[in-house]
């Protein structure tokens, strides 16, 4: 567990997926995490309430870029409403509340930054960002 937690950081860290902006996008938001100094710009293109397209532009620690990129994978062409639930799922396991369970997939590797809580607020950065994009608030996502 403890390695393929490490080799997808590292992986989704060096080759981020969906690191662009998107022209198309219907929805952006940034999110900044002080502690650490990540930044997030995110793209959601919603069309009939699917999530045609998502992106991401950031700079940030490995475990921050990681979990942007994993986000957009595992959230592009779910429904608004199943995005919504893969967010919660993924906090409650991220903040140590719920285990992971398989329906998680690969996120599921990301629990192990429950154990750091100056982790937890890059782990989520994005994912906090996203649901504000989506909502479209106007306040800019900061993790404190
Ligand atoms: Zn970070």
């Amino acid at each position: 567990m403890n390695e393929l937690y490490q080799q997808l950081i590292i992986d989704h860290g060096r080759h981020p997926r969906n690191h662009c902006a998107c022209d198309q996008a219907t929805h952006t938001h940034e999110g900044y995490n002080p502690l650490c100094g990540d930044k997030v710009k995110i793209y959601v293109e919603v069309e009939e309430d699917c999530i045609r397209q998502l992106t991401f532009e950031g700079t940030g620690c490995a475990i921050s870029m990681a979990s942007a990129s994993m986000m957009t994978d595992a959230l592009k062409d779910k429904s608004v409403d199943e995005a919504k639930k893969v967010f919660y799922a993924f906090r409650d396991v991220v903040t140590g509340e719920q285990q992971a369970s398989e329906n998680l997939g690969k996120l599921g590797v990301l629990a192990g930054v429950s154990a750091y809580p100056m982790r937890v607020k890059c782990a989520t950065l994005a994912w906090h960002t996203f649901m504000s994009a989506i909502e479209n608030s106007n306040e800019t996502v900061t993790t404190e």
